[in-house]
């Protein structure tokens, strides 16, 4: 990646930041990670509230800067956090770089054992995307079993540096207890998925049909007490998750 592609908004406050620390989970017992911890604002205050920081800071000044401070118990890391290899079980707290929310999303699928938490400062609309708040999408199916995810602050813009032109909000993602998709392995449920996505019939239903017994699909119905020819776009979770524990 070009370090000219590097997106930054900085946050100003660091009252804000202690104010939204204390909505968290996060913990004295906790390892938390923080992607892009920039100039420091959110690391100086996580390393109050938690045991250890690890940081991956890919902005070559803004690192020998940070390292410079020696905050006792942050381990801050030069380079790109797509590259970072989990190794341990933490929570993650970032104000992420905006133009790589996508592949930031896609690695915490790939590891979502080690990822118990994750907060993440970031575009409103990508938020609503990933949370299936006004319909839900492979996105937001993908981390519906295994997350419970919402919104818990709305930012002013004014609270960035530079002023960012979209809304920004910080969202929640936490580990369910247990996933919903109970004896499936996370593998079966994403290939579901994906078949569900790609294949080209326009309902629900025409698309389950294939991989359902006709016994099944009555059972289906009768237990969501509806008809399934939903469009995809209008897809609930509940059904997709019905659907795939009958399977
Ligand atoms: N945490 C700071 C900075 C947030 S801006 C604050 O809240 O004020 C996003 C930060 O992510 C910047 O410091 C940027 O340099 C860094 N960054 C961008 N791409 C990155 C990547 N691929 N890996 C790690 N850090 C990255």
């Amino acid at each position: 990646m070009n370090e000219l592609s590097i997106s930054q908004n900085f946050l100003k406050d660091k009252l804000l930041v202690n104010k939204l620390l204390k909505e968290t989970n996060i913990n004295s017992e906790d390892l938390v990670l923080e992607i892009g911890p920039g100039k420091g604002i959110i690391t100086i205050e996580l390393s109050n509230i938690c045991k250890k920081i690890i940081g991956i800071e890919f902005d070559k000044e803004l690192f020998n800067c940070l390292n410079s401070i020696n905050i006792t118990n942050a381990n801050i890391i030069y380079g790109d956090f797509l590259d970072y290899k989990f190794e341990d079980k933490l929570k993650i707290f970032s104000n992420i770089p905006f133009n790589i929310t996508s592949d930031i999303f896609n690695k915490m699928l790939e590891n979502m054992e080690y990822i118990e938490s994750f907060y993440f400062i970031m575009q409103k609309e990508a938020a609503e995307m990933y949370l299936g708040t006004n319909n839900e999408s492979m996105k937001s199916l993908l981390f519906k079993p295994f997350y419970s995810g919402k919104i818990i602050y709305n930012f002013n813009k004014t609270d960035f540096d530079p002023i960012p032109n979209v809304d920004i909000v910080l969202v929640e993602f936490i580990k369910k207890e247990y996933s919903d998709i109970k004896k499936a392995l996370p593998i079966d449920y994403l290939n579901f998925l994906a078949y569900i996505f790609d294949n080209n019939e326009p309902t629900i239903e025409k698309k389950v049909k294939s991989i359902l017994t006709y016994e099944q699909l009555k059972r289906i119905k009768k237990l969501l007490k509806c008809n399934i020819n939903d469009k995809i776009s209008d897809i609930k979770w509940v059904i997709i998750l019905t659907i795939f524990n009958l399977l």
